[in-house]
């Protein structure tokens, strides 16, 4: 019957359109959307906006090659490095890509100065992508079981132990990169201090490495800033971003700053795809209306909002251990597995993820307005107590 390869344990469901924060399947059933699309669907579904700057630009012009200049795409790099402090921008067209962009940008940096076997420190539960680079610096041994040999060059430390990539720094002289998701999304909405962050530039610039954020997930405003790491005051010499920022067009971007700048030269990397007028539209647009609509405040007091409900709504169940999170991206972990939750909540018309088997994630799009946020924290506690027989 299927023709198509067998990789994902899809959800009997489909959908036919969708209307903001609101989705129907095929059925004409309407669902709630507090995951949009996994932290893709900024703008929610259908946004007037985007719509029709994807229509107009679908009408000039989708693609032509980076064998060309190509407007959108300058002008997509100038208002990032505007948004970020970053200076350089290569795009592409996924999270794991922007990833290998920023492996090897580190690498190359590496070569030189003269080091042969760079090596870049990363964090246990990470997740940084699905290719055999980015599978291998993600700490997660379902996503690397069966892929050995493993692409090597990646030390492995505790997340948000300072200490732990101090002793790195005193015994690896191979070191040429830190590699850090400022909140990690698949390995269970789990956040990095700010002393932390802090503590890795400082260990960073005393060595000469770069410090690499993935916030393919965490960044494009979801947390309330534009990027996540701005909340610790400091600047990443790299930057990933991809999910969120084109509101459903794939597009990634590996931004670039400070010494990382000019360490790609011509012919070292490239992408087809990447960059391509169709998708820096949806980029410029997305950026556009979060900016105009004040979606960042929105994002960072709504998420904030939501936590504090919910805490009350789940107020005295034992099994609910934490309610944490920033902004829109929210985390509930339970001390159980609760993967089930995901279609008990579907047939209580509500989309959701679980995430590291006992976390609930709550990813909605930036557009949840408070009506939908309480919808959403009444059904979900609803939900979550008939699972728990609370
Ligand atoms: C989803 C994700 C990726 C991979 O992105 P793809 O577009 O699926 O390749 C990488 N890093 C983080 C933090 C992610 O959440």
């Amino acid at each position: 019957m299927t023709h198509q390869m067998n990789v994902y344990a899809r959800l009997p469901i489909a959908f036919t359109h969708g209307q903001g924060a609101w989705i129907y399947d095929e059925q004409g059933r309407r669902y709630l959307d507090a995951l949009a699309g996994i932290a893709v669907n900024t703008l929610g579904h259908a946004h007037p906006r985007l719509v029709k700057a994807l229509a107009d630009q679908a009408a000039r012009l989708i693609h032509t090659s980076n064998l060309y200049q190509i407007r959108e795409q300058e002008k997509l790099a100038d208002r990032l490095a505007e948004l970020s402090g970053m200076q350089e921008a290569f795009f592409c067209n996924s999270g794991c890509e922007a990833n290998e962009a920023a492996i090897k940008l580190a690498r190359l940096y590496g070569h030189n100065k003269g080091i042969e076997q760079p090596a870049i420190v990363v964090m246990e539960k990470a997740f940084h992508g699905r290719t055999l680079a980015t599978l291998s610096a993600t700490g997660n041994r379902k996503v690397q079981a069966g892929f050995e040999p493993l692409v090597t060059g990646f030390v492995r430390v505790p997340f948000d132990d300072l200490a732990a990539v101090e002793a790195v720094a005193l015994h690896n002289a191979n070191v040429v990169a830190v590699m850090i998701e400022p909140i990690q999304g698949e390995g269970g909405i789990r956040l990095a201090h700010s002393e932390y962050l802090q503590g890795l530039r400082r260990i960073c610039d005393a060595k000469g490495w770069l410090l690499i954020v993935d916030e393919v997930q965490c960044g494009t405003a979801r947390t309330g800033r534009w990027f996540a790491h701005q909340h610790a005051g400091i600047l990443p010499d790299v930057m990933t971003l991809a999910k969120g920022l084109g509101s459903g067009v794939p597009i990634g971007v590996c931004l670039a700053a400070g010494v990382a700048t000019g360490v790609f030269k011509q012919g070292n990397h490239g992408s087809t795809f990447g960059g391509n007028p169709f998708a820096c539209v949806a980029a410029l647009t997305t950026l556009d209306v979060i900016e105009q609509d004040g979606l960042m405040a929105h994002a960072h007091a709504l998420g904030e909002a939501i936590r504090e409900d919910l805490r009350k709504a789940l107020d005295g169940i034992a099994a609910v251990t934490e309610i944490r999170g920033d902004g829109l991206m929210i985390g509930i972990e339970l001390d159980r597995n609760c993967g089930e939750l995901v279609e008990r909540a579907m047939a209580a018309g509500l989309l959701i993820n679980v995430t590291a088997d006992k976390v609930i994630r709550l990813l909605p799009p930036l557009i949840f307005d408070a009506n939908q946020a309480q919808e959403l924290v009444t059904t979900l506690s609803r939900v979550i107590r008939e699972f728990l027989g609370a």
